[in-house]
């Protein structure tokens, strides 16, 4: 099993690289579905299985219509947060620090970019395992950022975890956006819980070791 980041925009996208195919979480800003499948050709793969969502938010879903349009390959996220996907919603919740420019930038942003809606047909809920999309793969619910934010916990012991962390040089707690702070931290300790041996999260393409995810 590999992993390969992709910058895509504001976030990254992560492609899954496996013996029973592919599977892709996240899939950045709008406009960037070309990344993703400049990414496939370099690979020579193109047994895409699965968009996987790990959040409603416009720098992890922005691509999803277009590449589900451009593959037919179905999009997946937890039910709490499908909805929001179908509205062509980012819903930021309860914003802290400089999290407040947050909701202006994103206001911005949606007037110059919009942020196409997608109908997820794929809805997975805590426990719920990928091996249907040929993934050794395990769907947790970790909501806090999002209701319906999820993170995926691969077979190797490897965690993907969107942006119920943050990450600069180093990994740091969800400082900036929540729709509920205390499901948030109950979320991260529920994760840290697992040890994992790595750890990416939305905004970088670094893998996080498990001793500096464990002691955030
Ligand atoms: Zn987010």
């Amino acid at each position: 099993m590999q992993i390969h980041p992709i910058s895509c925009g504001l976030g990254y996208a992560f492609l899954i690289e496996s013996e029973g195919g592919l599977v892709l979480v996240d899939c950045g800003s709008p406009h960037q579905e070309k990344k993703v499948l400049a990414a496939m050709d370099a690979l020579g793969r193109h047994d895409l299985k699965l968009i996987w969502i790990t959040h409603a938010h416009y720098d992890h879903y922005g691509s999803a219509a277009a590449l589900h349009a451009q593959t037919g390959v179905p999009i997946g996220v937890h039910p709490a947060d499908s909805e929001a996907l179908h509205a062509g919603r980012s819903d930021l919740g309860i914003v802290r620090g400089v999290g407040h420019l947050f909701p202006l930038g994103l206001g911005i942003a949606k007037v110059f970019v919009p942020l196409p809606p997608v109908k997820p047909e794929v809805l997975l809920e805590d426990g719920a395992s990928l091996m249907d999309y040929g993934l050794a793969a395990q769907v947790f619910h970790t909501p806090g950022h999002t209701p319906g934010h999820s993170s995926l916990w691969l077979e190797d012991g490897t965690l993907i975890i969107g942006d119920l962390i943050g990450q600069k040089k180093r990994a740091c707690r969800q400082t900036l956006l929540a729709t509920d702070w205390q499901a948030l931290e109950e979320s991260l300790a529920r994760m840290q819980a697992l040890k994992p041996c790595r750890v990416y999260s939305g905004h970088s393409p670094r893998a996080i070791p498990r001793e500096e995810f464990c002691n955030l």
